[in-house]
């Protein structure tokens, strides 16, 4: 464990932790000793979970509403130098901005903060006085994601801190508008981390049916669109995630070129298939096919299988947007994955660009995990 901490690694497993010394108990930030008894820093303690304690710091500083102003601030400070402020970004990603489960999400004027270890969940004071004083007069939201409450064992919540703010409202994402409703939707209502992908996939739109698989509110779709993409098709087997679409396409006016299909992705891309139909600029976004290690063998073959289907549906020159966000399954993997389905197609595809997460999800080095989006933009030649 030493070792991995040293290189940076901000997690210790409970089966790690030789002795506790102390009355700790689960939520606090504890100190943290190696085998000699040297501090090596302080993280949030939680010993009924198997990732028992996450670092926040390598100092021998203090948790408390100071620690939590400078991070958050440091975390603006860099967006701000790096041109990524906009109306919908990411403020804060866990540890990449060096707060493990923490996770602060801009819209507008409202942050929506997610708590994912029991520690963040009690330390939120600190946060909500940290984003008081960094954006005042705004609003903040909490919400949680459930899978990650009940691990770490706290209820999870969905409502406003103080006085509630705007709940649906529209943001601008370079030049295309989407539609936010706080608290509803998935994600914290916007996949920011597809952010810079939407505009550089937008741009191969021009005069091209498009296929946006997996849509989810419509984003490729709709910057697609209004890059001059002849029609878009749009699936998702979500009927709300539809609804949200469809305000996208009429906020932005372009309603008539798109035809929204509530689907199986994997049924609806052999039936265009069979049908004959053929795109010049397909989007493959899905969710997570594993969050498991021991499935990656089971989520190759689903990314194979519509990988192989967009292959077919491509025309001659066309473009294929093809994402995975399961971070068990790496850049290489995935690369693979789609040569191996590509070449099944009898394809022949060049890569335009390798893709990512948006450069407000930074990475950390240390921490493999916190790469977990891999694209490619390939064009079939
Ligand atoms: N491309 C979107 C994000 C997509 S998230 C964006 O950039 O904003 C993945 C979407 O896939 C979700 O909306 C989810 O509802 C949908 N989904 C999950 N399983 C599916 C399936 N089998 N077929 C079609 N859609 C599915």
């Amino acid at each position: 464990m030493d070792r991995r901490l040293r290189a940076g690694h901000p997690w210790i497993y409970r089966g790690e932790i030789a002795d506790l010394v102390g009355q700790w108990t689960a939520g606090d930030a504890i100190e943290v000793l190696d085998a000699g008894g040297h501090l090596l820093g302080r993280g949030f303690y939680n010993p009924s979970t198997s990732l028992a304690c996450r670092m926040l710091t390598r100092l021998d500083e203090p948790i408390d509403q100071a620690f939590f102003l400078r991070r958050l601030g440091a975390a603006l400070d860099y967006r701000r130098s790096a041109g990524l402020l906009s109306d919908a970004y990411r403020l804060c990603w866990s540890e990449a901005d060096g707060l493990p489960g923490l996770v602060v999400d801009r819209y507008g004027p409202v942050s929506v903060v997610q708590c994912l270890t029991l520690g963040m969940r009690r330390a939120e004071a600190w946060v909500t006085a940290s984003l008081e004083s960094l954006f005042p007069g705004g609003s903040i939201y909490r919400l949680d994601d459930p899978s990650a409450a009940r691990i770490e064992g706290f209820p999870a919540e969905r409502a406003w801190r103080g006085d509630p703010g705007p709940s649906d409202f529209s943001v601008a994402e370079g030049a295309c508008r989407l539609t936010v409703a706080i608290g509803a939707g998935q994600k914290t209502g916007l996949y920011l981390d597809q952010r810079e992908n939407h505009a550089l996939v937008a741009a191969h739109g021009e005069g091209r049916r498009m296929l946006d698989a997996f849509s989810y509110a419509g984003a490729f779709a709709c910057h697609a669109l209004l890059r001059g993409a002849s029609s878009a098709l749009l699936l998702d087997s979500s009927a709300d995630a539809l609804a949200i679409a469809q305000r996208n396409l009429e906020l932005n006016g372009i309603r008539d070129g798109a035809l929204l299909r509530e689907a199986n992705a994997f049924h609806a891309l052999r039936r265009l298939e069979a049908d004959g139909e053929r795109f010049g600029l397909i989007v493959l976004d899905p969710p997570p096919f594993t969050r498991r290690k021991e499935a990656v063998e089971a989520a190759s073959r689903g990314y194979k299988e519509i990988n192989l289907r967009a292959a077919r549906l491509l025309e001659p020159g066309g473009v294929l947007a093809t994402f995975s966000c399961s971070h068990h399954v790496s850049p290489a993997l995935f690369e693979a994955i789609c040569r191996e389905a590509i070449g099944d197609a009898r394809r022949q595809m060049r890569v335009l660009a390798t893709l990512g997460q948006s450069r407000d999800h930074l990475v950390l080095l240390a921490v493999p995990e916190t790469r977990y989006l891999t694209g490619l933009l390939l064009q079939a030649v």
